[in-house]
């Protein structure tokens, strides 16, 4: 008699699962192949993958795989956090914001990406917490975030976005910029009119903004902190859009700006939305940011 493992498979339906050709029967099936006995969740709203993990995770699952969008994986890691849950998780990208997905280099694929995380082996990976709540790979403020809850769709992804709306934008006086007060673990501080500012642990976002693989690393304790300073001219505009396409960053001085940081807080003179992951997070006036090191097993 062989013993069964329990695997917990947490699925967002909404993230183009509703094909005909889903490939949910193989995938269930692959996981039998390697002695895991299944159980099958699908979320119906926002935040039901977390409630999913509190509620089965600690009912004896061994491994945990989410398939859907990042939003799906930002839920399902809250969710391990919250119940200090130390076994693998495992991500099938299947949505339409897979940004992390690709920065991960998981295919495209879920059935490949299903086999990986049957015979990988789990990593561990830092996650962001802003103002208590948790986030993958970014946290992000700026002019991107209004007008994309405006049109009620999520965001695809946040840099991509951001250049988008940079090019269209006609004249940059249009521009809206943020007074921050920024203050780092490292003792620095920024103070500036900011047009963007974003909390990174990825490789890329949405095509626009690369780091240096060499450079960025998932489990060292640190993100990248990214922010951009407000134009004060024509020329300056197109140095901001030439250093993103570019990807030339300076560290510390200079309209483009990265730095490793552990923790920092933000202060705004009135409280701006953040994007957590794609998602819509509350920001407040005192924001704070700090890195869970080693926070979870990722299998990619
Ligand atoms: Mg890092």
């Amino acid at each position: 008699m062989s013993t069964y493992k329990r695997l917990l498979f947490i699925i967002n339906p909404n993230a183009g699962m509703r094909r005909k050709e889903s490939p949910l029967n193989e995938i269930i099936m692959l996981f039998s192949d390697y002695n895991y006995e299944t159980i099958v969740c699908f979320t119906k709203k926002q935040g039901d993958a977390t409630d999913l993990v509190e509620d089965h995770a600690n009912r004896g699952i061994d491994l945990i795989v989410c398939m859907g969008g990042d939003g799906t994986l930002n839920e399902t890691i809250a969710g391990a956090i919250k119940i200090k849950w130390n076994r693998p998780i495992g991500y099938i990208p299947a949505g339409s914001t897979n940004d992390f997905a690709n920065s991960l280099g998981l295919s495209s694929d879920p059935v490949e990406v299903a086999k990986t995380i049957m015979e990988g082996k789990p990593r561990c990976i830092d996650i962001g917490e802003f103002n208590g709540r948790q986030f993958v790979y970014t946290a992000a403020s700026g002019i991107f975030t209004k007008v994309s809850y405006e049109t009620s769709q999520k965001i695809k992804n946040v840099l991509g976005h951001f250049a988008y709306l940079l090019e269209g934008v006609k004249d940059f006086t249009q521009l809206h910029s943020i007074h921050m007060k920024i203050r780092t673990d490292s003792g620095m501080s920024y103070e500036d009119e900011f047009i963007m500012v974003a909390f990174c642990n990825t490789f890329q976002m949405g095509g626009v903004l690369a780091l240096d693989e060499g450079n960025v690393e998932l489990d060292d304790g640190l993100f990248e902190l990214l922010m951009i300073s407000m134009p004060r001219d024509i020329v300056q505009f197109n140095t901001i859009i030439k250093s993103l396409y570019e990807q030339s960053y300076d560290e510390d001085s200079g309209l483009v700006r990265i730095v490793k940081v552990k923790s920092a807080n933000i202060d705004f003179p009135a409280a701006e939305d953040w994007s957590l992951d794609g998602e819509r997070g509350d920001g407040k006036m005192h924001n704070s940011f700090n890195v869970i090191h080693d926070a979870i097993q990722l299998i990619y």
